[in-house]
């Protein structure tokens, strides 16, 4: 054997073990076994065995490690990494870590994810979804609710009640409907398809707020007391956090409440004194119990020795002497009820606190705990409906509108926007469903809830941006019959709402996920928190762990760098094995970019939000491929759903691919190292491509199995706009053969107007029914109510004081004539 081969040899055994991650003992034999083989051709002399003992002796005794290579590791660590407030380490310790750990593994187990069952509904869930859900959906008028009353009408608000819509989350003990995580996402995607007023209200008090706080941490008495009350809609909640000097900086709120003694009831008590200024709050002006998140100080010691008890939260009655409450903002003319709320020397008794006294202080844990379950259900649910209801409404009203005699969804040219919308609609139901089966299993996920709440809003707002596109003016012009405006108008709420979305991509995803979700850098951080032996014996194996770790990721990605990646074995069929094999490749990345980003930049990482911003999107677009590979893998592969699939998988990857790349470039010179590393072919995700993009294109202008499976659970009845334009749809394509037998025998090519004028050329020719006539007639009446678009007496559109003075002015010029 020559000396080059034996050296080649050497390091692919390495490079082997390192990318299986055996152990470092394993590691060491297979160094001894091949320097051994080295010694019988006359490669290896004393000098190298030397050396290699040099370096592996330490290593693999534990004592000599711990103590000259362990010690001055965990002394320097000590000295770069900066503490953790309590405040991050609650967001760290709340919630657990699921599948986001797997991909941030640079090795995840496929046969894990598609192994978590598919998400299903009850048959109690399912009726609900048919009976009452659908009902509420039929009687609400959007521009009833946004434009005459800016409010539900009262039927609605109360049949919303009496139907329990408010108690999705509350146990079934308290008179709740204690329903799914799932089955809350397909009632709030059903009714965002609707209206967002009805969603949005439906969505807060099921998700963070007085409910889910006493479920998890009220008192008994508590519990009795008002749960029963919230199923039955006698108490309406709101919960008011944010204040105008603390938006996003939520933990930063002036807000107070002093321990002092007052008179409650007759009698002098020790309480708390509350002073209060909050506003954004969604339900406030009809609330009639409110979450209250005020910082806690008890200046006296009237509970203890501690003065400063931190951020507590509290339910107090709206009645409540000193509780200014009723006013309204305005959002973006989507009115759900949101308003201020403020309170001057309010005094409440300690028992307000939820959780009784016990709990003051600790507030910002309950939320934070809260908040993962609750973003991962309400903003994705009410963005995957919306984009669900958009996708069919987009696709018939492309098939229904002709311009250039053509439906306008056959021009190249709209097939582009169109496809984004199909692909998306596929994905995000992807998401939403794997992300709700989660929390169902019993996860409270936190980043994968910021996840799925940035990148389902922002999709949405692109993708409501292509339908706004396909209906041009149709679309704008505001009226009972425009279905699309008031969601458009209503979308930066959804960006803006529980975690600001540039606030969510830059600091949460990535500055949770990489302490929370890699598998050794919270371990180092804890050990190294502790003091003594137990300190270094923890940390050893924790930084020992992490740098074969480390290594792996580095041979994977230099391995899959040349093409390696397809070589790994992957689950699913042909047409998603390289999906899988190109995700491989990514977390190994990703686990690497990590390493190395927290290596250069460590404590400062933090601060580097955009670096932090674009990890974060490598973590999220594979959570994203996750959750459309296990949606094509549970559905049985079907072949007609491949062009949906192939659309959502290659625009993430491509996306991933982009974000990483943009990483590498602002990373200076270890980023150009990287990128030599990790992309030395060049990239290899591309975009969907056009012939792709046409086939969504025509699905979704074509009624068939998966046109409904893209749209399945939304609402569709005739009663409603959406509904029409369904039926109008297949009315258009019956019609269409119609059209060319009596353009055949006149012998002339009409226009596809005016089909009630051709019924009776045709009935003239004789080559068509009455029932034929019948309906193209029917069809002239859909096909002008979808392209018509709404106008108004000038009057009808002034508000307020302006109407007012319009009327009482044309009630003066009548009685004068
Ligand atoms: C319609 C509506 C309903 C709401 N309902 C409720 C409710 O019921 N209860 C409640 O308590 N709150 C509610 N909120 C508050 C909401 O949840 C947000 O927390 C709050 O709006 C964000 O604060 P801000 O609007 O003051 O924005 P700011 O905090 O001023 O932020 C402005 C911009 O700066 C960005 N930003 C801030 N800090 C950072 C950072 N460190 N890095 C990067 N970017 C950053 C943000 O992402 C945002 O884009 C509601 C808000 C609205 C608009």
């Amino acid at each position: 054997m020559s000396v080059a081969l034996w050296i080649i040899a050497t390091l692919v055994v390495a490079g082997v073990l390192v990318y299986k991650r055996t152990s470092l003992m394993a590691f060491s034999l297979g160094m001894v076994v091949m320097f051994a083989i080295g010694g019988l051709f006359d490669i290896v002399g004393p000098v190298l065995w030397i050396l290699l003992a040099i370096a592996l002796v330490p290593l693999n005794v534990t004592s000599i490690r711990q103590n000259f290579l362990t010690k001055p590791i965990l002394k320097a660590y000590r000295k770069v990494m900066p503490e953790m407030s309590d405040t991050e380490r609650d967001a760290l310790e709340a919630g657990t870590v699921w599948w986001d750990g797997d991909l941030f593994s640079g090795a995840p187990d496929w046969k894990k994810l598609l192994n978590v069952p598919k998400a299903e509904l009850s048959a109690e869930e399912k009726a609900f979804l048919d009976g009452p859900c659908e009902e509420v959906c039929k009687m609400l008028d959007d521009w009833e609710v946004t434009h005459e009353l800016t409010d539900m009408p009262e039927d609605v608000w109360q049949y919303l009640k009496d139907n329990k819509f408010f108690a999705m989350i509350i146990k079934k003990e308290y008179g709740g409907l204690e329903f799914s995580a799932y089955a809350q996402s397909r009632v709030l995607q059903k009714l965002a398809g609707v209206s967002t007023v009805l969603a949005s209200t439906v969505g807060v008090p099921n998700s963070l707020g007085p409910g889910e706080l006493l479920q998890h941490y009220g008192t008994k008495e508590q519990q009795d007391h008002y749960l029963p009350r919230l199923a039955s809609g006698d108490e309406i909640p709101c919960f008011a956090l944010t204040s105008p000097e603390a938006g996003s900086d939520a933990g930063a709120i002036p807000d107070s409440g002093v321990v002092c003694r007052g008179e409650w009831n007759g009698e002098e008590i020790v309480g708390i004194k509350l002073n209060f200024n909050k506003r954004y709050i969604t339900l406030a002006p009809v609330a009639t119990v409110l979450g209250l998140a005020f910082k806690m100080y008890d200046p006296d010691g009237l509970l203890g020795e501690t003065k400063e008890l931190g951020i507590t939260c509290a339910l107090i009655p709206r009645d409540t002497d000193g509780v200014e409450i009723g006013r309204r903002h305005f959002p973006l003319n989507v009115p759900f009820q949101n308003g201020p709320i403020r309170g001057n020397d309010v005094f409440v008794p300690l028992d307000y606190i939820i959780g009784g006294a016990k709990n003051a202080g600790k507030g910002w844990r309950m939320l934070v705990e809260c908040l993962s379950v609750g973003r991962s259900i309400t903003l994705p649910s009410n963005s995957a409906g919306g984009i669900k209801q958009m996708a069919l409404a987009t696709g018939a009203y492309a098939r229904i509108r002709r311009q250039f005699k053509l439906p306008i969804g056959k021009m190249e040219g709209v097939e582009e926007p169109m496809a984004r919308i199909g692909g998306n609609a596929y994905l995000m139901d992807a998401v939403t469903t794997l992300s709700t089966k989660g929390i169902d299993l019993g996860e409270k996920p936190g980043v994968i809830g910021a996840i799925a709440k940035y990148h389902m809003t922002e999709k949405l707002r692109a993708c409501m941006d292509d339908a706004m596109d396909v209906h041009g003016g149709k679309g704008i012009c505001l009226g009972p019959n425009n279905y699309l405006g008031r969601g458009y108008q209503g979308i930066p709420v959804a960006i803006t709402v529980e975690g600001a979305n540039i606030l969510t991509r830059n600091m949460m995803i990535y500055g949770q996920g990489a302490i929370r979700c890699h598998p050794f850098v919270l371990k180092e951080m804890e050990a190294s928190a502790k003091d003594g032996s137990a300190a270094l014996a923890e940390f050893d194996e924790a930084v020992f762990g992490h740098i074969g770790f480390a290594a792996s990721n580095f041979v994977r990605s230099l391995f899959y760098g040349f093409g390696g990646y397809r070589l790994s074995t992957v689950p699913g069929g042909n047409a998603t094995k390289r999906y899988f094999q190109q995700m491989n490749r990514f977390s190994a990345n990703l686990a690497l970019l990590s390493d190395v980003a927290m290596g250069v930049l460590g404590g400062s990482l933090k601060r580097k939000e955009r670096i932090s911003a674009r990890l974060g999107d490598m973590l999220s677009y594979l959570y994203i491929g996750s959750a459309v590979l296990k949606r094509f893998e549970d559905q049985g592969r079907l072949k007609d759903d491949e062009p949906l699939m192939h659309w959502a998988m290659q625009d993430t990857l491509y996306k991933l691919q982009e974000a990483q790349l943009a990483m590498l470039d602002n990373f200076g010179g270890v980023g150009s190292a990287m990128r030599a590393i990790m992309f030395p072919l060049g990239r290899i995700a591309k975009r969907p491509s056009d012939k792709n993009d046409h086939k969504i294109a025509r699905m979704l202008m074509e009624p068939g199995e998966t046109r409904s499976r893209l749209g399945e659970g939304q609402f569709l009845s005739a009663e409603g706009h959406f509904g029409f334009l369904e039926q109008t749809l297949q009315d258009m394509i019956a019609c269409e053969p119609l059209h060319s037998k009596i353009c055949k025998a006149a012998g002339e090519r009409f226009t596809f107007t005016q089909l009630d004028a051709l019924a009776d050329r045709g009935l003239e020719l004789g080559v068509i029914s009455d029932d034929e006539a019948e309906l193209l007639r029917r069809t002239e009446v859909g096909r002008l109510r979808t392209i018509n678009v709404d106008d108004f007496d000038p009057a009808d559109l002034l508000a307020g004081q302006a109407a007012f003075d319009y009327a009482l002015k044309n009630l003066a010029k009548g009685e004068a004539a």
